[in-house]
């Protein structure tokens, strides 16, 4: 028989008024206090299995929590007389000569404690699936850092997400996908191991953790841990084909609980993109890339900060009178070490990042408070036009917009809004968004429009006020037919809807003299004026036209 180390030890156990029991890798009762025969109201436990009396609530069976970390769980007793009652159960693992063991020390917790403690394990516990939830997984992770016998041990963090969930659910309804789940949850509950960790993190999206597993081991943890999609879900009459990807780190790159799922996420889109079932392992190369990311995420957040993003002015020309109408208002980023850089250069990263809403916010902030030092300073109308990222549309934009006119005290009509023409595909939430801009007063263009005829018809569909003819259309117009003559459908059929037309990078005089022709109302090119900061853009003053000779 199992005997707890050491005197001392085994005398506060016999002395201590809450239950203490001892259990072997069975879950078989080794050794038990007096307090606890006392709880059970049994004269002797030994060689019982402890949950025969007891059942360990969220999910887990008693054998599933025997694993190397100490945890704590919820347990529901029931005496052979009396009352059931619920305890907090510490599970500590030792180890003796003889083996393995694990000393389990309970808590009852008195009854007006009942509903807090349930409000504590709905908060560690997802309720659909009654797995682990996220909060409890990192809590779990953190434990096994701060835990000497464990925080060298290696272990390996898998997530899995399940492909075209969404269609399951929009398909045959919320129960076949809450039943997908649920089974889901408790076949990778039994495809770990005793003392791993299952969680489902939300929505589609599971993890498990898993203890004790070398690097060389985790590509055929990740095959075995990915055979739980290999048989369908039956639900009612049907058999639902479930897929997934599945993305695994281990701790030789992290002892952070989300570093390490920061990088099994990355992992797992990369399994994602390579094509569904199929999973990817984080390594050496992905680590350097996340790194790299998070230096020019700090770089950018920075740049952000110190308001090194500026921009400059490319004047909007009035090709009948050479006046210049409004002002394009473009990004630039001087940088303290490369000097300054152009869009192409940074907007990709910046897209990339988490940090495209604060940017975009800046700039439309910046360009809104020139507007308005504009209208002060000058004594004719000068509109600025904003170019706004596609995904950045929303109510929420529309509030903030119509919060900066009202305190600017904007003539909204002297607002513009670019938005290019991939992003203004009429969906009916998009339309809603332009619409309200609309109302507002603001003025909408279509940016970098180029493509053939079939896109014409979105400049019907989309309450729009103008259009801008892509530079790779109106580059070598004058001597290309093809272009001019789909140049001149653009203005014409524009001109029919009241919508119009500037022409964008205009660089030599023949071309820009083919665009009066066809009645082109406005252009913008180096040819006119390059983009420059606020305080040197030409063309402000009544009276400035643009002059060519
Ligand atoms: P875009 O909206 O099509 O802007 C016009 C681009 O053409 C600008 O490049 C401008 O400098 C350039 N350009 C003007 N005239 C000529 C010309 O005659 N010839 C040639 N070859 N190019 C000319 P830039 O400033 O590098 O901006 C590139 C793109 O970056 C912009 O394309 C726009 O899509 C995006 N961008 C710039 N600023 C912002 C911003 O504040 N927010 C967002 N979301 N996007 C921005
Ligand atoms: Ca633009
Ligand atoms: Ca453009």
């Amino acid at each position: 028989m199992v005997s707890l180390t050491g005197v001392n030890a085994a005398a506060a156990a016999e002395a201590a008024a809450d239950p203490i029991v001892a259990v072997d890798l069975d879950g078989s009762i080794v050794y038990a206090n007096p307090a606890t025969r006392e709880s059970f109201e049994r004269s002797s436990l030994i060689d019982i299995r402890l949950e025969s009396i007891l059942t360990v609530q969220g999910g887990h069976t008693l054998l599933s929590v025997l694993g190397p970390t100490p945890q704590r769980v919820l347990v529901e007793i029931a005496p052979d007389a009396g009352e059931p009652f619920e305890a907090e159960m510490s599970v500590n693992p030792s180890d003796a000569p003889e083996g393995r063991y694990w000393v389990l020390v309970m808590h009852p917790l008195p009854r007006q404690e009942l509903s807090i403690r349930e409000l504590l394990r709905r908060a560690t516990h997802d309720d659909l699936t009654s797995l682990a939830n996220r909060s409890y997984l990192l809590e779990h992770i953190d434990t096994t850092f701060r835990d000497p016998r464990t925080a060298d041990v290696p272990h390996c963090l898998v997530l899995f997400d399940l492909d075209g969930f969404k269609r399951i659910n929009d398909n045959w309804g919320h129960d076949a996908g809450d039943a997908v789940l649920v089974a889901i949850g408790s076949r990778l509950l039994g495809l770990c191991r005793p003392g791993d960790v299952v969680a489902r993190l939300g929505g589609d999206e599971f993890a498990a953790w898993c203890h004790n597993i070398d690097d060389r081991h985790v590509p055929d943890l990740a095959r075995r841990l990915g055979s739980v999609f290999a048989d369908p879900v039956e639900f009612d009459e049907l058999r639902l084909e479930v897929r997934g990807s599945l993305g695994a780190t281990t701790t030789s790159f992290a002892h952070d609980p989300n570093e390490l799922l920061r990088q099994a996420d990355t992992a797992m889109y990369r399994a994602k993109a390579s094509g569904r079932d199929s999973h990817v392992i984080f390594d050496a190369a992905m680590a350097a890339e996340l790194r790299e990311r998070g230096v020019r995420e700090r770089e950018l957040r920075r740049a952000l900060s110190t308001e090194q993003f500026v921009l400059h002015f490319q004047p909007v020309v009035n090709l009948a009178t050479k006046v210049v109408i409004g002002m394009e208002a473009l990004a630039r980023w001087d940088h303290p070490r490369l000097g300054q850089l152009q869009p192409h250069d940074f907007i990709p990263l910046v897209e990339s990042t988490l940090l495209l809403d604060e940017f975009n916010t800046a700039m439309i902030e910046q360009a809104c408070n020139q507007l308005a030092a504009w209208q002060e300073q000058l004594s004719r109308p000068l509109s600025v036009w904003i170019n706004v990222s596609p995904n950045h549309l929303s109510e929420a934009f529309v509030d903030r917009f119509s919060t900066l006119i009202r305190d600017l005290d904007l003539v909204p009509g002297r607002l513009v809004i670019e938005l290019t023409e991939d992003a203004t595909i009429a969906t009916p939430e998009r339309v809603a968004v332009l619409e309200s801009l609309r109302a507002l007063g603001v003025r909408i263009a279509v940016d970098d429009f180029d493509t053939g005829h079939s896109h014409l018809a979105c400049l019907a569909d989309l309450p729009i006020d103008l259009v801008k003819l892509d530079k790779s259309l109106v580059q070598g117009i004058a001597g290309r037919p093809e272009r001019l003559s789909l140049a001149s459908s653009v203005i014409d059929l524009a001109h029919a809807l009241n919508t119009e037309v500037v022409a964008e990078g205009v660089e030599c005089r023949e071309d820009l003299e083919v665009l009066e022709r066809l009645g082109c109302d406005h252009a913008q090119g180096f040819l006119l004026a390059m983009p420059s900061p606020a305080e040197d853009v030409p063309g402000l003053d009544v009276g400035d036209v643009i002059d060519l000779r």
